[in-house]
């Protein structure tokens, strides 16, 4: 589509009224988007799981046999367009199903992953989580060489994203949210706590 066409699309949207507009717009996102099409049954897919905001399906192209995919029935682009809760509701499914097809095709291990961006290898706009099966020689690599980053710039990078997660919340859990483990450096330990309770950097690695 060039930009004329999408000009175009767009004047002719803007001359509709708004519930209309709406519905057009919903139209447009489900021809574009296989995902969604799935979800509003446009298209057969081998669905597995189905709730009023969830769908999991065997991909069509699988990386391996029990290859599942798992992603939410309305349009969300990346995981962290996702609420809280519905990123945790999807990452139990995907421990969920990751278990019975583990055992269904006598796998001998699973990859769970995200690709967020198409950078990071995401193919079509609309986030989703995989499930994949691990055999023995299977061919497939989730392997990288190591890139080296300076002590300093490790050190400063976990402080400031240390100092950061202070302000992840994980209120939404309706129970036993853990409490933050406080961080002690190996510099400067903390002679109140227990060497269990203590966690060095060098441990965490
Ligand atoms: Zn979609």
């Amino acid at each position: 589509m060039n930009e004329t066409e999408l000009k175009k699309i767009e004047q002719y949207l803007a001359s509709l009224p708004e519930k209309e507009r709406e519905n057009k717009i919903q139209e447009i996102i489900i021809s574009q988007c296989p995902f969604c099409a799935i979800a509003h049954k446009r298209i057969e897919a081998n669905i597995i799981y189905e709730d009023d905001k969830f769908m999991a399906v065997l991909d069509i192209n699988p990386a391996s046999k029990g290859h599942v995919i798992i992603f939410p029935k309305a349009h969300v682009p990346f995981m962290f367009n996702l609420d809280d809760k519905d990123v945790g509701t999807m990452f139990v499914l995907a421990n969920k199903l990751s278990q019975l097809v583990f055992e269904e095709v006598e796998a001998e291990g699973t990859n769970i992953f995200v690709a967020n961006g198409e950078v990071a290898g995401q193919k079509v706009g609309h986030f989703v989580l995989h499930v994949i099966p691990r055999f023995k020689d299977d061919g497939l690599k989730f392997e990288w060489s190591p890139v080296r980053v300076d002590d300093s710039e490790m050190k400063g990078l976990c402080d400031k994203l240390r100092q950061k997660s202070s302000s992840i919340d994980l209120n939404f859990c309706v129970s036993d949210v853990p409490s933050q483990q406080k961080v002690v450096s190996e510099e400067e330990p903390n002679e109140e706590e227990t060497s269990e309770e203590v966690y060095t950097e060098e441990e965490r690695i």
